[in-house]
């Protein structure tokens, strides 16, 4: 495959840590355009949990021995790469979830039962994914809040005039992705924070497609709360963070009750520990949450402006390419996206032509990609989605478009 080096960054020398790249799908070199689902891993993290699995587990906190102490370190400094990470948080406002999905349902059940009243508003968009649609009915349901829904545009980009008239008094909260799954889109969470706070809102960012494209920092963002899961970000499944301001998180109610969210436990009535714990119930996953800190590491070795410039640089390619294949309709084309392009065929399902691609070595995803009210809003069953991660090239984005051009050769 040709080696190419886009600015500064030696996007080979990126791929060469990554082991599972280096493999052949159905008689051809892997081309892995899945990362908004999971990104790959590199050995650094998988370093990580196995070293941790070898010399340091045991169970954490409470320890009275060596090897407890060490994983507790190790859980506890994570932690603290992670508020760096973030921006420069409190390590307390950094909570261990089991990813984004977990991350949003801890805020709807904790503060939104705590907070939301007959008539209160939530507001969301109509590109959210079901991780932060769900929760909130399943809240809004119980509390007997209502949710609005702020529109996308055609070019597949939020309907940000349309957003004031959202905002009123008995808006409680906007939870908005800071970059879509299924479109790429980058929405201007900034702008959204600033006239929901004036409105007297809290909002909620999902990261989820965000940390791996760029830096975020929120406090700058004066987000509210904010989740991301570890797969997506180069660690491993199974962890995921929610950023808490600390002033909320103290006011809010444990979700789940157990082991390690406790003060004092006894018949009479249980106290319950400070945050972060108090909401951490159970056995974290601590080697998930230790391989998330490597992941972390790991990407703040790279050079993340070269990176991104080289994704971009990518991705441009990928929708140039797209424009020139007969029956191709791109969804989502607003030129400032992150790392994803979307579209559909005219003369197939997307599953058909993720399958002829698959057949040819090419990962992609096909279907609604958790996203159902922005499939509908473009009257679409789903979409075919290529998404980049920093590891792709462009002799990558070549064959990946060569193998739609013969897919394409079949299904017309
Ligand atoms: N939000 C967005 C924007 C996502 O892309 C995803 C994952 N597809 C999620 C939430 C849910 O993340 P997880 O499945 O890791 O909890």
């Amino acid at each position: 495959m040709n080696t190419r080096v886009i600015g500064q960054f030696d996007v080979e020398a990126v791929r060469a840590a990554f082991p599972i790249l280096r493999q052949e799908v159905n008689g051809h070199p892997l081309v892995y355009f899945d990362n908004a689902a999971s990104m790959q891993k590199p050995e650094a993290v998988i370093e990580a949990v196995a070293g941790y699995y070898r010399r340091d587990h045991s169970n954490v906190h409470r320890g009275a021995h060596a090897l407890a102490n060490r994983a507790t370190e190790a859980l506890e400094g994570a932690r603290e790469r992670v508020a760096a990470f973030l921006g420069g948080v409190a390590r307390e406002e950094v909570l261990w979830t089991r990813g984004t999905t977990e991350s949003i349902n801890l805020v709807a059940n904790s503060w939104g039962r705590a907070n939301l009243r007959p008539g209160d508003e939530i507001v969301l968009t109509a590109m959210e994914h079901h991780a932060n649609i769900v929760p909130w009915q399943m809240v809004a349901e119980a509390t007997g809040a209502r949710i609005l829904v702020l529109p996308v545009t055609e070019a597949g980009t939020l309907d940000l005039d349309a957003l004031p008239a959202l905002l009123g008094e008995r808006t409680r909260l906007v939870a908005v992705a800071q970059v879509s799954n299924a479109l790429g889109t980058v929405n201007p969470v900034a702008d959204i924070i600033r006239l929901a706070h004036a409105a007297g809102a809290l909002v909620l960012v999902d990261g989820a497609q965000a940390v791996n494209h760029f830096a975020v920092d929120v406090r700058a963002l004066d987000a509210d709360f904010y989740a991301f899961s570890g797969h997506k970000l180069f660690g491993p499944t199974g962890i995921g963070v929610l950023y808490g301001r600390r002033a909320l998180l103290d006011a809010m109610p444990p979700w789940q009750g157990g082991g390690e969210m406790i003060e004092r436990v006894s018949f009479a009535g249980t106290t319950y520990a400070e945050v972060p714990w108090r909401f951490e119930a159970g056995t974290p996953h601590i080697a998930g949450a230790i391989g998330l800190g490597a992941a972390i590491e790991w990407l703040q070795e790279q050079d993340r402006e070269a990176a991104a410039a080289h994704e971009r640089a990518l991705l441009e390619r990928l929708d140039a390419g797209l424009e020139t294949i007969a029956g191709v309709r791109r969804i989502g084309t607003d030129p400032a996206r992150a790392g994803i392009a979307s579209f559909v065929v005219e003369s197939g399902h997307p599953t058909d032509v993720g399958l002829l691609l698959d057949q040819q070595g090419v990962a992609v995803r096909a279907g609604h990609h958790c996203a159902m009210p922005l499939m509908e809003r473009f009257g679409v069953p789903g979409t075919v989605r290529a998404s980049l991660a920093l590891y792709n090239t462009a002799a990558e984005v070549e064959r990946f478009l060569q193998a739609l051009d013969k897919a394409m050769g079949f299904l017309r």
